[in-house]
């Protein structure tokens, strides 16, 4: 059974075709820069070289076709023709508390998706269009949402509430969704396979960190709390958005600055975090590299980042009643040994004592904590498409 999984952003197509018989990679690739000057198209057919193509993309829908196009092609394509497609899966931001899980998309659920639009602004409408997209192109192949927010719908309320008139959550939906949930899911998953238990049995923190991160307490394999909110904006301090501020923040810079909610908005979402502070790079790399020169606003940067994780690390073990498991996975939480060391530090009173040398290691699978350490702290490299592809697979087989 091959699936393709297709995850849209408002400029770019990513793709992967899996052969779901053994779960492996046929091809993948990135449509970038649609309806941008410069549009192409990244291709690679495992075990080949990426092929690269400049065309005009002026749409998700010429998009699509591009990437059919690729597929099929003889020399660097994957598939003799479309039938041997089974099913497409879409990666999806927000479902709202409309669906807890994995959905075949019909009509109903378009409509649900389209009603989310004004809670993901940014992200809905470009999934929305590589629904569309893939519906003119393979009319009769059934296709699969899987939602970023669809995890934390297990949340409690104590901890999805904000504590504004609850006529405004009745009215427009406001509260804490919470995003990366397939990532947070896969990496929990993945780590009670890894230490050997049920994950029913575990308390696990998982800590998602790349350009975007957010940290999520999983007990017995639910998530129960996690630091992104009504938007992917709150929680730790991130590449170039803020993390948690005073609410009351945005109207005093507003009228201090004289710009509107539009203007305020982009401050805080692409202005700001590492960025920000650091005035030169939303990379943590370049940090890095900046404060081990002595740049004093990239070393407050870093701190900002590790001291955030921290506290949201204790936070969730409280909330949990304790913690077994660590996880990092993501940019920053599978490749940067000093994050993971920085984060740790300090936090040995819980348990947690990292192995310095099992640490140095850059996106791979492995336990970095002591073998004494109560918590076993594990990096992990996060895989949303192959949950995608399994969520997708296991609708499209058994309907559920
Ligand atoms: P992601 O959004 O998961 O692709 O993560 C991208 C981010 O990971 C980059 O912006 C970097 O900040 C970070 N990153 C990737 N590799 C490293 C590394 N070796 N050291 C530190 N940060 C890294």
């Amino acid at each position: 059974m091959k699936i393709l999984v297709v995850n849209c952003g408002s400029s770019s197509l990513k793709y992967q075709l899996f052969d779901m018989t053994d779960e492996s990679v046929l091809a993948k690739g990135l449509v970038e820069r649609i309806g941008i000057e410069g549009a192409r198209i990244k291709h690679v057919k495992t075990g080949m070289d990426t092929v690269i193509k400049n065309t005009d993309i002026p749409n998700h829908k010429v998009a699509f076709k591009v990437v059919v196009e690729a597929l099929l092609d003889e020399n660097h394509g994957a598939i003799k023709s479309l039938d041997e497609l089974s099913a497409v899966g879409h990666r999806v931001v927000h479902a709202g508390e409309k669906y807890a899980g994995s959905v075949i998309i019909t009509q109903g659920v378009i409509d649900a998706l389209e009603e989310c639009v004004p809670l993901a602004p940014l992200h809905n409408p470009a999934n929305l269009m590589g629904i569309y997209a893939v519906t003119e192109a393979l009319p009769n192949i059934p296709q699969a949402g899987v939602f970023d927010t669809a995890f934390h719908q297990t949340m409690p309320g104590c901890a999805y509430m904000y504590g504004v008139p609850y006529h405004y959550y009745e009215k427009y939906k406001v509260r804490r969704y919470g995003f990366h949930g397939t990532s947070h899911f896969y990496v929990s998953r993945r780590a009670a396979e890894i230490v050997g238990k049920p994950v029913e049995s575990l308390n696990i923190v998982t800590c998602h960190m790349g350009n975007g991160s957010s940290i999520t307490a999983v007990k017995a394999g639910k998530s129960v709390d996690t630091s992104m909110g009504f938007s992917p904006l709150p929680g730790v301090i991130m590449g170039t958005r803020c993390g948690d501020v005073d609410a009351l923040l945005v109207s005093f810079l507003a009228e201090q600055e004289g710009i509107d909610n539009k203007a305020m908005s982009h401050v805080l979402n692409k202005e700001s975090g590492l960025l920000g502070i650091s005035g030169i790079s939303s990379d943590l790399r370049d940090i890095e590299e900046a404060a081990d020169g002595g740049n004093q606003r990239a070393k407050l940067a870093e701190e900002m980042l590790f001291y955030g994780v921290k506290k949201y690390i204790g936070s969730y073990a409280a909330a949990m009643g304790g913690m077994d498991v660590l996880v990092f996975t993501a940019g920053i939480g599978e490749n940067s040994a000093r994050a993971r060391e920085g984060i740790c530090e300090g936090l040995e009173f819980m348990g947690v004592k990292i192995d310095r040398e099992k640490n140095k290691v850059r996106g791979e699978e492995r336990i970095i904590s002591a073998d004494d350490s109560k918590v076993k702290v594990i990096v992990i490299p996060t895989d949303e498409e192959l949950v995608i592809a399994r969520d997708t697979k296991r609708l499209v087989t058994d309907g559920k």
